[in-house]
């Protein structure tokens, strides 16, 4: 069986041509080869897996290399250069500081030093985490440093520039190599696949290289993971599984989202998002970074800032051509400022969500000019009755979720649930329920909320209040929630209904009781909530409609007389013992 080599050592440059992204520093230390002008002593920064120790091996072979190409490339074909490529050379020494810092390893270095080479022109010594080294081991090194034999050249690598004492940095050459761009990445993993034989689309390794954050050690690392998880055909989607990437999709509904100023969805992409185990942290960066992408897919000029596959370009073309740059410009400050604060916040699902709820804000923001007010009215259906169009498609949404809405909530009953008030469990309707969360936190939001239920939405100022007029949902959930304050000597039944949340229908409400004992006490008392309701929204009209929720289990908000005629249903003997003893049910 063919031995298994990882791509990272399968893959590891041999020529300063093959090495990758690091184009102006390879030449540099080509033009130097070639003209002859060796330092003694280079320091390599930068960060891990960009091939600082892959370049120090090069450059070793290069310079030993007895059969120099014109273009300063080692010849891979001289003794010197075999040697070197079957790892025999005596002419390469390395060492780990990480794992050998003392003095004593800086001793044993300085011996080597001292023996000349037997083929070749140089030994190379390449010290690799070099800010590792103990002060002594550095001070034990600088000797050597200051006067090496001729034949002698030390290559220092380190992933920590700032922690490399002045006296060593003012006597090496300095090369500091970048991260590797994504697009560099992706072109030599796409080598490396058509190699292996290995299919696979370009999104997918896009991903691959973005997790690498320009390590081409690491990208290699993942694409073997990959393909031992994969085989040999690697997608898009089994990368962002494995990866545990959020697929940038989501992103992309959430833009037509902002764009739509649908609220609504964009809390429920959120609670998706949650639900799949994603960091909600990453997901605000994520969305940043998709704002700026978008902003420099806009102009052909900054287009190859674009780090992603050429099928996303398109699509971030597209969507790009829908947002005014205004609305970037305002959605990059407002995710930048929740990135700035989410550290501190005490809690960041709520401030996710209120980032949300502003961006849905900023289109319409724009229109108005409304730069005062950053917050602005949210906009729920049936407060214009000029958009009929708008308001079927909601309404359509909003039959669609209600199932999957209960689903969530049932779900997370035991988590943290910010937009949700304790008081109103089993809500239907989401837009009810983000309304009713948001006005406790979004002061700006519950002022203008309440700026419109106080005018009446039809009439005019001049127009005298007329009966059976137009109300808004809001208006109904103030009259609501004022009913359950006029509620006296009665804490239990005004609890229970501070926990309903009516839904508005044409000149009715309709709501949603949990269990048997609501609904009964709740009917008994229809008349006074429609009087009182009728007589706030000034409409003779008014009608309560009350129904049972039969799809939710409401454990949760049982009374403790709903709990006893339940184990009584189920166990009717239980009547007896009630009896027998005498027991009370206790609130
Ligand atoms: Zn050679």
């Amino acid at each position: 069986m063919e031995q298994y080599i990882v791509s990272a050592r399968k893959y590891r440059p041999d020529t300063f041509k093959s090495v990758v992204g690091q184009d102006t520093l390879v030449t540099t230390l080509k033009n130097a080869i070639q003209t002859q002008r060796l330092a003694h002593a280079y320091l390599f920064c930068g960060p891990r897996g960009v091939g600082k120790t892959t370049c120090a091996r090069i450059f070793a072979k290069t310079i030993n290399c007895s059969n120099l190409k014109p273009d300063g490339e080692a010849c891979n074909e001289c003794d010197s250069c075999r040697s070197f490529n079957d790892q025999r050379s005596l002419n390469i020494f390395e060492l780990d500081a990480a794992s050998n810092n003392g003095v004593d390893d800086i001793r044993d270095l300085i011996e080597q030093v001292m023996v000349p080479p037997q083929i070749g022109k140089y030994r190379v010594y390449i010290i690799d985490e070099v800010h590792m080294l103990t002060p002594a081991a550095f001070n034990a090194f600088l000797k050597t440093l200051e006067e090496p034999p001729s034949y002698a050249i030390f290559i220092l690598a380190t992933t920590e520039k700032h922690k490399i004492l002045p006296t060593i940095i003012s006597r090496c050459q300095v090369y500091d190599f970048n991260r590797i761009q994504i697009a560099d990445t992706v072109e030599y993993l796409k080598y490396v696949a058509a190699n292996e034989i290995i299919t696979v689309e370009d999104e997918a390794l896009a991903v691959i290289a973005q997790k690498a954050d320009g390590a081409m050690r690491d990208a290699l690392s993942i694409f073997d993971q990959i393909v031992s998880f994969c085989g040999k055909d690697i997608t898009y989607k089994t990368v962002i599984e494995n990866l545990n990437v959020l697929d940038y999709e989501y992103y992309f509904r959430l833009i037509d989202i902002f764009l739509r100023e649908d609220v609504t969805n964009a809390l429920l992409i959120l609670n998706e998002i949650i639900n799949k185990g994603f960091d909600i942290h990453s997901f605000v960066l994520g969305l940043s970074s998709h704002f700026r992408d978008l902003l420099v897919s806009r102009d052909e000029q900054t287009l190859k800032l674009l780090q992603v596959s050429e099928l996303v370009v398109r699509q971030y073309a597209e969507q790009a051509a829908k947002c005014e740059p205004q609305f970037i410009y305002k959605a990059l400050e407002i995710t930048n400022q929740c990135e700035l604060n989410y550290r501190i916040s005490k809690n960041k699902r709520l401030l996710v969500e209120l980032m949300l709820i502003k961006l849905c804000q900023i289109a319409s923001g724009e229109e108005n000019n409304n730069s005062n007010t950053p917050l602005k009215k949210i906009v729920i259906s049936d407060n214009k009755p000029d958009v009929p169009e708008k308001n079927a498609t909601v309404q359509q949404s909003e039959n669609k979720s209600v199932v999957q809405t209960a689903d969530t909530e049932t779900k997370q009953s035991s988590a943290v649930q910010p937009l949700q008030q304790p008081a109103i469990p089993l809500a239907k309707n989401p837009n009810i329920i983000n309304l009713a969360g948001l006005t406790a936190t979004a002061n700006a939001v519950e002022t203008e909320n309440r700026l419109q239920a106080a005018t009446p939405a039809v009439s005019t100022q001049n127009e005298p209040i007329s009966e059976n007029q137009p109300f808004t949902q809001e208006q109904l959930n103030e009259a609501w929630q004022n009913y359950a304050l006029s509620i006296e000597n009665d804490t239990f039944f005004a609890n229970t209904i501070k926990g309903i949340t009516p839904i508005k229908e044409e000149h009715s409400c309709s709501i949603l009781v949990l269990n048997g004992h609501q609904l009964k006490e709740i009917t008994d008392k229809k008349p006074y909530i429609e009087k009182f309701i009728s007589q706030k929204l000034h409409n003779t009209l008014f009608e309560l409609k009350i129904s049972k929720d039969t799809t939710i289990q409401a454990v949760k908000t049982l009374s403790p007389t709903d709990k006893l005629s339940a184990m009584l249903q189920k166990n009717p003997n239980l009547q007896e013992f009630v009896a027998e003893l005498e027991l009370e049910i206790s609130y």
